[in-house]
């Protein structure tokens, strides 16, 4: 199957998934997640009118995404891998937001690095929800804690937007949709805590997991493997 049918095929799917469960047709993304796969594959996905990309490694990006906005300017990426605190000047130049946010450090990292170029990031808490995932945040103290940070110092360059998480690798269905509704209800929590930040986006689903994730409110999808087809890490 070519990128381009498994964008349609993925669409419809995101779309059916929404409507069955009373959600708007367009309330949930897709990113498509590019790790591993070439610029030309990233570049046929954005002739079919996909243009936000998900990518986890800052240095691979930084690689790839200049060539693509090169032809697609409106092209937005996002970092969702774990990321070292000496990776983040790199990373704020090459993307509109940072999906691992999972420590205190990180914030105040990204903070120094956008001051120094102007340039607002949106950042997402990700969440520890899943025994098979190791990063991530673990209690909501620590989610507390760096949202008045944001506040006490009137940061502006930092703009957290909602939370991530990465649901256990596993086929019960019950464990994925606990994960899902864990993240749900930190967000809840949480946004009625700091009514000053609009933290609307639940970034939940992947190529395995998506519709679970759509049921149970995700905002936006990420979906390597369904749109590109399986990674060859040995390249
Ligand atoms: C690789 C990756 C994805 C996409 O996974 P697929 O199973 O290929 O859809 C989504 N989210 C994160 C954080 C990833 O690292």
């Amino acid at each position: 199957m070519s990128i381009k049918e498994n964008l349609q095929i993925i669409n419809d799917r995101i779309k059916s998934a929404s409507i069955k469960c009373g959600r708007n047709e367009s309330a949930v993304k897709l990113m498509a997640v590019s790790k591993f796969h070439p610029v030309d594959e990233i570049l046929e996905a954005c002739k079919n009118n996909q243009f936000l990309f998900g990518e986890n490694r800052v240095q691979e990006a930084g690689e790839k995404f200049p060539q693509i906005y090169k032809q697609f300017p409106d092209t937005d990426l996002h970092i969702i891998g774990s990321l070292q605190t000496n990776k983040v000047k790199n990373a704020v130049k090459i993307c509109s937001c940072i999906q691992s946010v999972d420590r205190f450090d990180l914030i105040k990292e990204i903070e120094k690095q956008c001051n120094k170029i102007d340039k607002v990031i949106n950042i997402l808490f990700e969440l520890h929800t899943g025994e098979e995932s190791k990063s991530g945040f673990t209690n909501d103290e620590q989610i507390i804690e760096c949202l008045e940070y944001l506040i006490q110092n009137k940061v502006t360059t930092v703009n957290p937007i909602g939370f991530m998480t990465m649901a256990p690798f596993t086929d019960d269905e019950k464990l994925i949709r606990k994960s899902f509704i864990s993240c749900r209800d930190t967000k809840d929590k949480i946004q009625k805590q700091f009514p000053e930040y609009k933290l609307d986006t639940l970034s939940m689903g992947m190529s395995g997991d998506f519709e679970i994730a759509i049921q149970e409110g995700s905002t936006l999808v990420r979906v390597g493997t369904a749109i590109f087809g399986e990674r060859n890490y040995n390249k």
